[in-house]
């Protein structure tokens, strides 16, 4: 039997996170589902939990109670009650992800910081690695830097390496934390345009992001968060350009 609809990638389910044992609570019951191929443009105000939500699926924070499903398959879960994390490591290698900050390796060329997981995780032959490397740096205008060492490069160069670097792991699945905001505005472009090459290539995307222009060009769909829960979600057209809910409005009317 075939059906019409798609199954979804991710299936967040009620999602509670705090800090500090509970004293700090910033996911209040979290249900998001993303459908493969689909881009979410996540905002809000700062302090809203955006980061805390993308640290969550990539894998870095232990939530408090509710799961993740990937894929059909369960990828993060927790009993609460203070039990620890669950969390399945074959699926969490197969998400990529950029922060606000390089994360490269200082003290490796750019070549080398690409091969080094695909060698070290999965045992690819550093040729082989070395190959796809040098092919995405290519297609990313970064082919003359394979030798250069990340202190020599500007920070868009740096983010468009940490992008590509991700890509190497052929990642199900990119996070994107606010990659252009420590950015001067000059280079911001050069960021943007690498992540919507891939969006054209279909990779499913969370975005976290201030900035208008991309958030309208490269969502297929945005969701609104403030005060730990979702507060509106549907096409950019909406929620970005007629948002239904107040605080959606105030929020887009005031930093956008
Ligand atoms: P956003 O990315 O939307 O600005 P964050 O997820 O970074 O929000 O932070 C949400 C809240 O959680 C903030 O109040 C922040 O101070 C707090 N927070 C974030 N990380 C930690 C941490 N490691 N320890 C304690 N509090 C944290
Ligand atoms: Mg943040």
């Amino acid at each position: 039997m075939t059906t019409s609809f798609s199954l979804p990638l991710v299936k967040m389910q009620a999602l509670h996170k705090s800090y500090g044992n509970g004293a700090i609570q910033v996911l209040k019951g979290i249900d998001i589902e993303m459908k493969p191929g689909e881009r979410v443009v996540v905002i809000g105000p700062s302090g809203s939990g955006k980061s805390t939500l993308l640290r969550v699926m990539m894998g870095l924070e232990q939530i408090d109670s509710g799961s993740v499903n990937f894929d059909g398959k369960p990828y993060i879960s927790s009993d609460g009650a203070g039990r620890k994390t669950q969390i399945d490591t074959n699926v969490r290698r197969s998400i990529g992800m950029v922060f606000q900050h390089y994360t490269l390796f200082p003290h490796l060329n750019v070549l080398q910081n690409l091969i080094l997981a695909p060698c070290k995780v999965r045992g690819e032959a550093k040729a082989k690695a070395a190959a796809r490397a040098q092919a995405l740096l290519e297609r990313f205008g970064l082919g003359a830097k394979s030798k250069a060492y990340p202190a020599q490069l500007s920070g868009g160069q740096k983010q468009r390496v940490a992008i590509a670097r991700a890509l190497m792991l052929d990642p199900k699945l990119m996070l994107f934390d606010e990659v252009t905001s420590a950015l001067d505005p000059e280079l911001v472009s050069e960021v943007e345009q690498v992540i919507l090459q891939l969006a054209a290539q279909d990779m499913p995307m969370m975005i976290v992001t201030h900035d208008m222009w991309f958030a309208k060009n490269i969502a297929s769909r945005v969701i609104f968060c403030a005060g730990g829960v979702v507060v509106e979600d549907g096409p950019p057209e909406q929620v970005l350009g007629a948002p239904r809910e107040e605080r959606t409005k105030e929020f887009i009317d005031r930093v956008f």
